[in-house]
C-alpha cells in the first residue's frame, strides 16, 4: 500500500527535524541511565514527569515508548512477547507493546546479570543479549523500573496499566497510584474548568500528588528539590504557551502548519526534560510559523478542504497519512488529541505554587470529560479553525477515546452543518488499518463538501 509522492506532499515543518534529535537523545539517555546510577521510574498517563526532574529520576512513559516503536515501525517484537505472555491482541495497543516491552527487558536484565533497580543495572547498551536481532532490539532497551507511578485519567485500562506491569515484574516493584476523577459535569453550573467538581477534585489531585513527592523522597532517599520543580514548571509553562500561540496561527486559511506536524513534537511538550532548550524549541516553532504566515506559505501545496481529526494519532501511520491527506487537497488542521492534552491550559500553572495547576492540567485530558463537554470542545474548535468536516479515527484498541464519537459526529452534523467520516484504525497495531475503508470514506466526505458549496455557491 503506497501513497504516490506528488506535488502535493506537504510541507513538513523543518524544525521538527531538530526536534526528531531531542527525542533521539532523550532515549538514549533513559536507556544508559543505571551507567549514571539514576533511579528508574515507569509511569503512564499524566505527564508528571516535572516532578521526576526534580527529583533527579530517569522517566520513561510507557505510551511514549509504544508510541515510538510504533512509529518506527519496530513495534512487532514486544507485541509479540506480549502475545506470548497472555495478553490478547484486543488489548489496547499501547499496553500490549509496553508489556511486551517489560517482559523483553526484564528478559534482557536477567540475561546479562544486572545489578541495581528490580533485577538490576543495566549495561542496556548490548546487543544480541536476548537473540533478536539487533533492530529488533530498541523493544528490549528500557532499564528495569525502581518503581512505578500511574496517573491515568479517563480509562481503566490505562489505571490498571501498572498493576499489570508490577505483576510481570514479580510483584516487588512499588507502585504509587494517583487517582484521577472523571470530569462528569453534570450539575448545574459544572462545565469545562467550572463548578465545584472542578475545584474539589483539582485539590483532590493536588494532595495525591505531595504524596507522591513524599512517595519519592522515600524511594531515593534524598529531599525533593523544590527550587528545580518551581524552575521546571516555569519552563512547561512558557513552551506551553509559546506551542498554543503557534497553533492558534492555524486558524488561518491556508494552515500554515497541520495537524501531523503537531503530532510530530507532542513528546516534546509531553515528556522531554523541562529546560530552557524545550522553550528554545517552542520559540522556533512558533517562528517558523509566523514566518510562513507572513510569506502567504501553506503547509499544503493546494488547500481545498479544511478537516478536523478526532482520535488518538495512528503512530504506525504518521507521514503516510500526511501524505494521504494532502493528495486529497485536504488539510487536517487540528484534532482532540493535540488540542486537548499537554499542558494545554498554561495559564492555570502558578510558577511559584505549581502543584495545583499541574493537577487541573492533569484533569484536563481529552477523555477525561462527559461527552457533553468533549462536544462543546469539539465544535468550538472546528468553529474556530473553520473546517468542513470532521475525521474520526476508530482506535480499534482504545475505546475511551472512540466512546463519544458518534455522539459528537451527530452534534457536530445538526448545530453546524459538518460532514463527517469514519476510519478503522489503531494506535500501534498496524493489522487494524484498512486504507480501502479511509479512501471511500473520504471521498464521499469531500463529495458531500462539494454538493453543499454548489448548494450555496461556494466556488471553492
Ligand atoms: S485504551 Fe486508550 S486511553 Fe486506555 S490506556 Fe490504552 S491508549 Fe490509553
Amino acid at each position: 500500500m503506497t501513497v504516490p509522492i506528488t506535488d502535493k506532499t506537504p510541507r513538513r515543518l523543518e524544525i521538527n527535524k531538530a526536534g526528531g534529535k531531542m527525542v533521539a537523545d532523550y532515549w538514549e539517555r533513559i536507556f544508559t541511565a543505571r551507567e549514571r546510577g539514576e533511579k528508574v521510574v515507569w509511569y503512564n498517563g499524566s505527564a508528571v514527569n516535572p516532578i521526576f526532574q526534580a527529583a533527579g529520576l530517569a522517566w520513561c512513559h510507557g505510551e511514549a515508548f509504544s508510541a515510538r516503536l510504533a512509529a518506527q515501525h519496530l513495534e512487532v517484537p514486544a507485541q509479540l512477547a506480549g502475545q506470548e505472555y497472555g495478553y490478547v491482541g484486543e488489548l489496547c495497543s499501547y499496553a500490549r507493546t509496553h508489556l511486551g516491552c517489560a517482559v523483553l527487558s526484564q528478559k534482557r536484565a536477567s540475561g546479562a546479570g544486572q545489578t541495581g533497580g528490580w533485577q538490576g543495572s543495566a549495561s542496556a547498551t548490548g546487543t544480541g543479549v536476548i537473540g533478536l536481532p539487533e533492530q529488533e532490539e530498541l523493544a528490549s532497551r528500557l532499564p528495569t523500573p525502581d518503581f512505578f507511578v500511574n496517573a491515568y485519567a479517563g480509562c481503566s485500562t490505562g489505571q490498571q496499566w501498572d498493576d499489570i506491569s508490577f505483576r510481570v515484574f514479580g510483584k516487588q516493584v512499588p507502585v504509587f497510584n494517583v487517582s484521577m476523577p472523571y470530569m462528569w459535569s453534570n450539575r448545574p453550573g459544572e462545565g469545562y474548568m467550572v463548578g465545584e467538581e472542578w475545584e474539589t477534585s483539582s485539590r483532590y489531585v493536588r494532595d495525591q500528588l505531595r504524596e507522591l513527592i513524599t512517595f519519592i523522597e522515600e524511594m531515593t532517599g534524598r529531599p525533593f528539590d523544590w527550587d528545580a520543580y518551581r524552575q521546571n514548571m516555569a519552563h512547561i509553562k512558557r513552551a506551553s504557551e509559546l506551542r498554543r500561540e503557534a497553533m492558534a496561527l492555524c486558524r488561518l486559511t491556508p494552515t500554515p502548519a497541520t495537524f501531523w506536524d503537531w503530532i510530530a513534537n507532542v513528546a516534546h511538550i509531553n515528556f522531554l526534560p523541562a529546560s530552557q532548550e524545550l522553550v528554545d524549541f517552542f520559540a522556533a516553532v512558533k517562528a517558523e510559523i509566523s514566518h510562513r504566515v507572513a510569506e502567504g506559505v501553506g503547509a499544503l501545496p493546494s488547500e481545498r478542504y479544511r478537516v478536523y481529526f478526532d482520535g488518538f494519532m495512528n503512530w504506525n501511520k504518521l507521514g503516510f497519512l500526511a501524505k494521504k491527506f494532502a493528495s486529497h487537497d485536504v488539510a487536517v488542521v487540528a484534532g482532540r488529541y493535540n488540542e486537548h492534552a499537554f499542558w494545554q491550559e498554561p495559564q492555570l500553572i502558578d510558577v511559584e505554587d505549581p502543584l495545583l495547576g499541574q493537577a487541573q492540567n492533569h484533569l484536563l485530558c481529552p477523555m477525561n470529560h462527559a461527552t457533553k463537554t468533549i462536544e462543546q470542545l469539539v465544535l468550538r474548535d472546528c468553529e474556530n479553525y473553520n473546517v468542513d468536516g470532521i475525521v474520526f479515527h476508530s482506535t480499534r484498541t482504545c475505546r475511551a477515546f472512540t466512546n463519544p464519537q458518534r455522539l459528537v459526529a451527530r452534534a457536530a452534523q445538526k448545530k453546524l452543518g459538518l460532514s463527517s467520516m469514519f476510519f478503522e484504525g489503531d494506535i500501534a497495531d498496524a493489522s487494524f488499518y484498512k486504507d480501502e475503508i479511509l479512501e471511500s470514506r473520504l471521498a464521499a466526505m469531500l463529495e458531500g463538501i462539494d454538493v453543499r458549496r454548489a448548494r450555496v455557491g461556494d466556488p471553492r
